[in-house]
């Protein structure tokens, strides 16, 4: 039998239990072995009875004097109820509706029961106990030790798969084990048998230790192969070397009525530094809203075009991509650069020797594009169209990048004769440990300074006792003249993984025109709210979001998805509903919004009877102002899962939870770069190289 057999050749496996197992993934007996467990019990503290405290959780051996079911008929449920001796003092146990337990065990007999130890009828008792029947042979499995608790799935109990598993564990000298030896007597990593055998069933915390980190060593010492080889080919192809033409530079920026932060000539100097090299750049230039991301992206084009190579800016919604275009033409218009404008619905562009907008035809704009009359376009998804082929594509940007998939920068790719270099901006924060993993195949520059005007924005966590004092705050704001922002969270949802972009649309929609009707027709009916959701035509989104800003209406209610990025100076309330539902960087982001005038702002998080846990979580947001902190919060309270959407990542569980872990990271990097110095095409290591080349494939990070 071999370790890639069908699980179904493993004892104890029968048909049915074959179809639940597949509920977990687990087809082969690698899988089975491969599925870790969530968290362990801990039942290693073996007591005499008479040594057990009220409220601890131990294991107690001893003799069955009786066991009987009962019924509580009014309850309906039957009551398995045991005495049990250690020849000293006795301890009951009982369970409940497993009426079957007494053809398992019986009076006489030597038995482990393990839980936590209660008092009940004057008698010490132990309420649905783990049990073992007990072998002086064989080691214990669900009792007296370290338990593994495994994810689970109807009809199939962490007790079932725990035996299973007990089945499968001498297929684990079977496992390959892929790291060299130096490297794991360097780290003092465990061989992959004994790895598997210790994080199902360690003797102790260390072993549980021991076997977590062979592992998740290995996956993070995988990732770094993938990324450093990513970044190698990536150096191996040509792109266009633009000379930074830095008098043209200095001639925009002295028309600007400011000058730009260190952070943002740091990062413009770094992009510079980038394009003149012959390969491609794949920079993410990173920092909170209203940073001034764009302004860098905006010279970055502009010093592309006059090195005679086109730009293509990309932004994930057709509102930000209008504002971003109209930008361009504030800041480039005087500087001889023709500006293009190509979204589903819109189409503008820039003429500069007349100076003057217009609307042409979507044919006529993709003939410019082709034929390189249009030396930076701005747009959506529709820049990648099939039509659309930049003559000479020299600089991508993707605004709020990671909502771009891999394909998609392929196809902009596609179109173009040459490798163009990669400008990524985003406001998500990230956390530096995924910066060495996730992100580690880019470059990252940091815009960590905001330009001088910017006020300090007032958060507050509101009770829901409070919520009217808030709301006749919000209209003495109103009153003078400022503007709100309401953000709503999704209707929460069970099977959310499970919904369509449709289905999930949707909710989130209902949402918005919920408050919405609350809001103006409850709450303030005198005053103009307004509603912003993705369901709505993009001509009907402009409209809405140019008569907010000509403060056409008081309250804009919306999604959270086509909130990103806009800009209303005049906007000093940022309401978050549903607070408890956001992630704190992802709220940092809409309090963004708002604090951009001369005005105070403010960001209210409403949240309805949350746990102790997620108001202490809120409260984080009331002092914390910086993104990046706000971000490492995140990922210790939440997990990595936020960043990458959870199950999406092809990522296994364990090695998530390593993202967090700076140094083991720090370890695999170095590890791998010295690997793949000695032997840079792995020859040695084919079976790291098979690894890699199968992680490719399914990992990915967007
Ligand atoms: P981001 O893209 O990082 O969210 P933007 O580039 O949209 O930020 O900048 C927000 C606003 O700040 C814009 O109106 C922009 O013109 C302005 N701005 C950019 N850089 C500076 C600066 N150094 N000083 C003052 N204002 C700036
Ligand atoms: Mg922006």
């Amino acid at each position: 039998m071999n370790i890639s057999d069908p699980i179904q050749n493993l004892k104890g496996v029968n048909s049915k239990i074959t179809k639940q197992l597949e509920h977990l993934n687990v087809r082969t007996i690698r899988d089975l072995l491969f599925n870790f467990p969530r968290r362990y019990d801990d039942f290693s503290v073996i007591t005499k009875i008479k040594n057990a405290k009220i409220g601890e959780t131990c294991t107690i051996s001893g003799i069955i004097l009786s066991i009987e079911n009962t019924r509580a008929f009014r309850k309906r449920m039957t009551i398995t109820s045991a005495t049990i001796s250690d020849g000293e003092r006795t301890i009951k146990a009982i369970w409940y509706n497993q009426p079957f337990l007494i053809k398992n065990i019986h009076k006489d007999q030597a038995i482990n029961i393990a839980g936590k130890v209660g008092f009940q009828q004057k008698s010490l008792v132990m309420q649905n106990p783990a049990y073992e029947v007990f072998n002086f042979e064989k080691d214990t499995t669900h009792t007296g030790r370290l338990v593994p608790v495994y994810a689970e799935t109807r009809g199939i109990t962490s007790r079932w798969i725990r035996l299973l598993v007990k089945n499968a564990l001498p297929f684990s000298s079977q496992v390959e084990d892929i790291l060299p030896k130096e490297i794991k007597e360097k780290r003092r990593l465990i061989n992959a048998k004994e790895a598997i055998e210790k994080i199902h069933f360690p003797k102790n915390r260390s072993e549980q230790a021991e076997a977590k980190k062979r592992i998740s060593y290995e996956e993070l010492f995988l990732i770094q192969l993938v990324i450093l080889n990513a970044k190698k080919q990536l150096e191996s192809l040509g792109a266009p070397a633009i000379k930074p033409d830095i008098e043209f530079t200095k001639k925009i920026l002295k028309t600007l009525p400011f000058e730009l932060t260190d952070a943002q000539k740091k990062a413009l100097w770094q992009v510079f530094k980038d394009v003149e090299k012959g390969y491609p750049m794949n920079r993410l230039v990173e920092g909170d809203v209203g940073s001034g991301k764009t302004l860098v992206a905006l010279l970055s084009a502009a010093n592309a075009a006059k090195n005679g190579w086109q730009s293509a800016f990309m932004a994930p919604t057709e509102i930000l991509a209008i504002q971003h275009f109209y930008e361009a033409v504030k800041v480039l218009g005087d500087f001889n650069l023709n500006i293009a404008l190509l979204t589903a619905s819109a189409q503008k562009v820039y003429e500069p020797e007349l100076k003057e907008i217009y609307s042409p035809k979507k044919n006529e704009i993709i003939k410019m594009i082709n034929s390189k009359k249009a030396d930076i376009v701005i747009g959506t998804h529709s820049l990648i169209q099939d039509k659309v082929g930049f003559k000479k594509l020299g600089l991508v940007i993707l605004d709020e990048q990671h909502r771009f998939g891999v394909d998609q920068r392929a196809a902009l790719i596609r179109g173009s004769a040459s490798v163009p270099h990669l400008l990524s901006m985003t406001a998500t924060p990230i956390p530096r440990t995924l910066a060495m993993t996730a992100y580690g195949d880019l470059d990252i520059s940091l815009i960590d300074e905001m330009p001088k005007n910017r006020k300090k924005i007032i958060t507050k966590v509101v009770p829901s006792e409070k919520r009217k004092d808030a709301y006749a705050f919000i209209e003495s704001e109103v009153k003078k003249d400022r503007q709100v922002f309401v953000v709503c969270p999704k209707i929460e949802n069970k099977d959310d993984a499970d919904l369509t972009d449709r289905q999930f649309n949707t909710q989130e929609i209902k949402a918005v025109k919920d408050e919405y009707e609350k809001l103006s027709k409850k709450i303030f009916p005198h005053l103009r709210v307004a509603m912003l959701h993705g369901k709505m035509k993009p001509k009907e989104k402009e409209k809405i979001m140019k008569e907010f800003k000509g403060k056409e209406h008081d309250i804009l209610v919306s999604t959270s998805v086509v909130e990103v990025g806009v800009d209303v100076p005049n906007a000093t309330i940022m309401m978050i509903e549903g607070a408890e539902r956001f992630g704190l960087a992802q709220m940092h982001q809409f309090r963004g919004r708002v604090g951009r005038g001369e005005h105070q702002s403010y960001c209210f998080l409403f949240s309805e009877s949350p746990s102790e846990v997620s108001l202490e979580r809120l409260k984080i947001m009331e002092k914390c102002e910086s993104g990046f902190e706000l971000a490492e919060y995140d990922l210790k309270l939440r997990g990595p899962g936020d960043f990458f959407g959870k199950n999406q990542s092809g990522i296994p569980d364990i090695a998530m939870e390593a993202l967090i872990n700076p140094r083991l990271i720090s370890e695999a990097q170095e590890d791998a770069k010295e690997i793949l110095e000695k032997d840079p095409s792995l020859s040695k290591y084919p079976k790291i190289f098979d690894r890699i080349s199968k992680m490719r494939k399914e990992v990915h990070f967007e």
